[in-house]
């Protein structure tokens, strides 16, 4: 149960609250079990059953005395002010009573809520920002739909389950202990009795609730799973339509939701049998109680009035523990959501600055790659992408990187920004290593552009504006004009306010891609990354796009990589990846004379056209 504990660590967070709740909880309980005592002097009104004492007794803490005296001054009373006062005022102070308790009910609700919700809220801040802290290296190994369902579901749970037992914890034990107190005070023999059942009724209801903790660990676990499903059919419609695999999806996703649902039903199963089951078992006390009690009652070992007493106090005993069984049981089945939960946030921050980090504030000379060797994980395995590369990249030029699909290209520019470290080697920017630079500093000297660019459902201003907390209008328009974009966001229905929907729905292909242009030339960055970043574009778009990147190019240092050989031939120097490594380098004439793999690729590109 230590996720769940902690989980109960937040409740730091909430001191005065939590002190609110304890005390008022305290508090019903002891006028509540004060309006009951009053039982006693009304039985002993109406019905007269018992014979007062002779003379005033002493008042001493045990069950006998303590009944003698409250009779004695009840008989006093009921002399000096007759039966009917008596009554009436027996009947005003268990109002009161009433009243009181019911009141510190309340108000021990009303503290509960703000720790709820604030916990919750914590937990969901702590994940968002871990989620944007993690490594881009992380999310290659995840299923986005089942972290989504970590953050929404598992939360849910969390809520549901834990952050809903809460009240039950601050108020139950304190309940069972004051009227546990309260019988063994009565009669420690009737007690005992109840004592028999305790511990088979322990041993079943944590049998149950170890199997409710499996259930829901695999429920939450297949919850997970059809999160990602539909996360991946949703991002791939049209994919699913083209091969028409409408039915074939929705098969399977039938059959994993009637999975799911098989789990759930099982837990809901287990739940719901602990209820009846301990009521049962209550019974059972409650009957062995009535007999032995009743023996004794016939005997004249105890006052039937005190005996009713102990009835009431016995059967008030029993919901705190159903509710305190009931939250071990929610407890057990939100421990699995919290340990999905805190899987995610202690997931490895593998991208770390050293403690001294630099903050590069301007890039002055070179990018260096020493002997660098990537490899992915997937699966446990180790997937070598890049082996001993060593290159450098002097301020001001324009590299631009070519080589058949999967040779490395993208992983070697995503080491830059510190999308990933390098297993072996070292990157260095103007002689330092990139880690022991500030990494919010580095990536503030890099622009990137990719094929897939990633514009967020807002407005053009602001998607422009992204990373800038202040921004002029003028200087997004400025932008925009050098990337090309003025003239259509112009003619957009609300110009630069228009809203662009999911992802850029809005837009072309072309017109997202110059959005994207103008966000890096506000960012202003003197190192570039151009991604494919004209490959997916029709041709006419492609020639505006490679206008405003011309543009974006002007005066900064630029790593290129081209699909199409003909946007690249002005490049000062070309690296033809192949297999991990660069095979060729050179300018595009010294390449073609080479006659080598970048002759080949331009042969064929040219054939094609
Ligand atoms: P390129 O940009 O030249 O097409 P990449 O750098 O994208 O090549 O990929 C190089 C190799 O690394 C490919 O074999 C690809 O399958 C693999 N790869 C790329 N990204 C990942 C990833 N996130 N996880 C595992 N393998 C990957």
């Amino acid at each position: 149960m230590h996720h769940i504990r902690r989980i109960f660590r937040y409740l730091r967070y909430y001191p005065r609250e939590l002190a609110g709740t304890v005390i008022f909880n305290i508090l019903h309980i002891v006028f509540n079990l004060s309006s009951y005592i009053l039982v006693i002097p009304f039985i002993e009104l109406l019905f007269g059953m018992s014979q007062p004492p002779a003379a005033e007794p002493a008042l001493s803490m045990n069950q006998h005395a303590m009944t003698d005296w409250m009779l004695w001054h009840l008989y006093q009373l009921k002399d000096m002010w007759g039966l009917w006062r008596c009554l009436l005022t027996a009947s005003a102070a268990y109002l009161a009573c009433s009243l009181l308790s019911n009141l510190c009910r309340y108000l021990g609700y009303y503290f509960v809520g703000p720790i709820r919700q604030g916990m919750i809220q914590h937990l969901r801040d702590d994940i968002y920002h871990k989620i944007t802290i993690l490594p881009v290296s992380y999310f290659n190994s995840q299923r986005r739909g089942d972290l989504l369902s970590r953050m929404s579901n598992d939360l849910f749970d969390i809520e549901w389950s834990i952050v809903t037992s809460l009240l039950s914890i601050a108020k139950d034990p304190a309940n069972i202990l004051l009227f546990t107190g309260t019988l063994v005070f009565i009669s420690p023999r009737l007690f005992l009795y109840f004592l028999l059942i305790l511990p088979p009724s322990v041993f079943l209801i944590v049998q149950i609730g170890k199997s409710l903790k499996r259930n829901s660990a695999k429920g939450q676990q297949k919850l997970g799973g059809l999160f990602a499903f539909i996360e991946e059919n949703l991002s791939n419609i049209r994919v699913i339509k083209s091969f028409g695999r409408e039915r074939e999806q929705s098969r399977r996703f039938r059959d994993a939701n009637a999975d799911y649902t098989r789990t759930m039903v099982r837990v809901a199963g287990r739940r719901e049998l602990s209820a009846p089951l301990s009521e049962v078992l209550g019974t059972i006390g409650m009957v062995g109680i009535l007999i032995l009690g009743g023996t004794m009652v016939i005997q004249g070992e105890m006052l039937s009035s005190v005996f009713i007493f102990f009835i009431i106090i016995f059967a008030r005993l029993i919901p705190p523990i159903q509710s305190l069984v009931r939250a071990y049981n929610n407890l057990q089945k939100g421990n699995a959501s919290a340990e999905r939960f805190f899987e995610l946030l202690d997931a490895d921050e593998t991208i770390v600055e050293t403690p001294d980090a630099k903050v590069l504030d301007s890039f002055a000379r070179a990018i260096e790659y020493d002997d660098v060797s990537f490899s992915y994980q997937r699966d446990g395995e180790r997937i070598p992408v890049l082996e001993h590369i060593s290159c450098t990249i002097d301020k001001g030029r324009t590299i631009a990187i070519v080589g058949p699909s999967g040779a490395g290209k993208t992983t070697l520019v995503d080491l830059l920004p510190r999308f990933y470290d390098p297993d072996r080697g070292e990157i260095r920017i103007d002689s330092i290593p990139l880690h022991r630079l500030n990494i919010a500093s580095l990536r503030q000297q890099i622009g990137l552009v990719s094929q897939n660019c990633i514009l967020f459902n807002d407005t053009v201003a602001r998607n422009i504006a992204f990373g800038h907390d202040h921004y002029s209008l003028e200087a997004v328009r400025a932008a925009a004009q050098a990337a090309y974009a003025d003239s259509f966001i112009s003619g957009l229905p609300d110009g630069y306010n228009t809203l662009i929907g999911d992802r850029g729905m809005i837009l072309s292909g072309g017109q997202r891609q110059r959005i994207s242009i103008a966000r890096a030339l506000l960012k202003n960055p003197p190192i570039l990354i151009l991604d494919e970043a004209t490959s997916a574009l029709d041709a006419e778009s492609e020639h505006a796009v490679q206008l405003a990147l011309n543009s974006l190019m002007k005066g900064r240092t630029s790593i290129v990589i081209a699909h199409r050989l003909s946007t690249i031939r002005n490049a000062d120097e070309i690296w033809v990846m192949d297999g991990g490594h660069i095979a060729e380098r050179g300018t595009h004439d010294s390449l073609m004379l080479q006659g080598g793999l970048y002759r080949k690729m331009v042969d064929l590109q040219s054939f094609a056209d």
